[in-house]
């Protein structure tokens, strides 16, 4: 592993500058779900997974209240990761279609994922300061990517993310609209938006496992 990125993953794992995540997320680890009572949860914030020198880089909005809240790798253990994973292993970007906790021998195929926001927001919504406050390490990681040449952003959120740091940090101007499938050529680099892969979203077929899929190859067509 990564000496440059132990180090980093180690500072994510400590910091509690938002009050109001900390204090849900320790409320989540603490209280727990009814299914997972025997399980120790992470209650820790999280930091991204897969391959450093992928292409392909996924990002998510954050971490889930009892997925990664509770299992301590982005996009594992709930329904979210279930419709990626499958997705990620049709692409042929992950070694198998489930992604159920850290030890499942799970790997991503020059592909890498990581969150706009580190701790679980109640109700999924953070608020700007807390997107700000960790705008830091979102930086710090997309910076640590140096093979990247394609974003894959899952949801509005993290896709304006993107466009946020590309402005703040590589003079990006103009406007740039979330959509799934929406497709910019950023600092040599292309962007795409994708509807996350949320129960919401599945369960009301603004998504579905076909269009997802179809967009990650497209991905991997690029690189
Ligand atoms: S959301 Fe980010 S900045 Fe805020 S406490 Fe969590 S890791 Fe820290």
């Amino acid at each position: 592993m990564n000496k440059e990125f132990i180090f980093f993953s180690k500072k994510v794992y400590k910091c509690n500058k938002c009050a109001r995540l900390v204090n849900f997320r320790n409320k989540i680890t603490l209280k727990k779900r009814k299914s997972y009572l025997d399980q120790v949860y992470w209650g820790k914030p999280i930091s991204g997974f897969g391959d450093l020198n992928g292409k392909i880089i996924i990002i998510g909005l954050a971490p889930a209240a009892h997925g990664a809240t509770r299992t301590g790798r982005v996009f594992t253990g709930d329904k979210s990761a279930d419709f990626l994973f499958n997705c990620l292993f049709k692409s042929g970007l992950s070694n198998q279609p489930n992604s159920d906790h850290i030890k499942d021998g799970l790997k991503l195929k020059n592909t890498f994922i990581t969150l706009a926001l580190r701790c679980v927001p109640p109700e999924d919504k953070p608020t700007k300061e807390e997107l700000k406050n960790c705008s830091v390490f979102f930086k710090k990681e997309l910076n640590m990517l140096k093979n990247k040449k394609v974003i894959v952003a899952l949801g509005k959120i993290a896709f304006d993310a993107c466009i946020k740091f590309y402005k703040e940090n590589y003079g990006l101007t103009g406007s740039y609209k979330f959509g799934h499938g929406s497709k910019y050529n950023i600092n040599g680099l292309t962007i795409f938006g994708c509807y996350h892969p949320s129960p919401r979203n599945v369960n009301t077929k603004r998504i579905n496992a076909t269009k997802m899929t179809h967009l990650f190859k497209k991905a991997k067509k690029l690189i």
